[in-house]
């Protein structure tokens, strides 16, 4: 059993020591609690678990405290994919819900998984969902200052059960000030991916991203044949060479893991029962 978790990136230059240290606890906290609950529950739920309380966290750009686009208004994107079962959900861009990555939960008993806009709201509100503004003011400040939050916050998870089941999830509010109708990387296939032999999940740019395919990419490589690490060194030299801004975290059937970021500095903590590593 094993799990690893990212907040986004931290940039010196425009963050804190604080929002560091800050992130540095938050993110030990929720892997060890995520770590406890997966005794006992499959890495499906345990990567929705993990990736709810990143969403509750006001530090990150997920959920509570999500970025705010160009016209103003939040649209969160969130996905989930189960490694045994091979089936992803996700919403796509959803407003005023809570907690996105529950919405892509429930979507997973579906034919249709993948909701975009007003359908996934209407969907949301039909399956129990309050309407829950995920604003803080925070984020109004910096929307009506036009300015750019430097720290990207995109949260994710991925995680190895007892039984050898893979999963992965991954949340975010976007890059901020976005053109209405942007469709971030977090709930398709290049931000979130997993199967039987490997689980990731990506944050940063999402058109990056989506360019690099990282998360099917590493995926794949890693049914191929490759070690997890080379998979993942691989694809970021494949993302400099289009000068991508991504992290990604990634864990395989083995419990092998590996984090990578091609700017610094992604925020990440693992924990395997007794071991944490988490960014510096
Ligand atoms: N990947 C997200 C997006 O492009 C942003 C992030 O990771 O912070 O929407």
């Amino acid at each position: 059993m094993k799990i690893i978790i990212h907040g986004g990136f931290f940039s010196e230059s425009d963050q804190s020591h604080d929002v560091k240290v800050a992130k540095q606890n938050s993110l030990k906290q929720i892997a060890q609690d995520s770590f406890e609950f997966l005794k006992t529950h499959s890495a499906e739920e345990t990567v929705v678990h993990a990736v709810k309380l990143l969403e509750d966290d006001l530090l990150y750009n997920a959920g509570m405290g999500s970025q705010i686009q160009s016209d103003g208004k939040i649209r969160m994107s969130a996905s989930l994919m189960n490694g045994e079962t091979q089936k992803f959900s996700g919403v796509i861009n959803i407003e005023n819900v809570k907690n996105p990555i529950e919405v892509a939960q429930v979507l997973m008993k579906e034919d249709d998984r993948v909701l975009g806009g007003n359908g996934a709201k209407q969907y949301a509100a039909e399956n129990g969902f309050a309407d829950f503004s995920t604003e803080i003011p925070q984020r109004r400040k910096e929307y009506e200052e036009k300015l750019k939050n430097g720290g990207k916050g995109t949260v994710g998870c991925v995680a190895l059960d007892q039984k050898g089941r893979l999963a992965a999830a991954t949340s975010t509010g976007g890059k901020g000030f976005e053109l209405v109708g942007r469709i971030s990387d977090s709930a398709t296939v290049a931000g979130n991916f997993a199967n039987g032999y490997c689980a990731v999940s990506c944050t940063g740019v999402g058109e990056d991203i989506v360019s690099n395919a990282t998360a099917a990419k590493i995926v794949t490589r890693v049914t191929d044949g490759f070690p997890l690490k080379n998979a993942v060194e691989k694809t970021f030299v494949e993302l400099k060479e289009i000068n991508g801004f991504a992290g990604a975290v990634a864990i395989d059937k083995n419990g092998n893991i590996a984090h990578q970021d091609s700017y610094p500095t992604m925020v990440f903590a693992s924990f395997d029962g007794e071991h944490f590593e988490i960014f510096d």
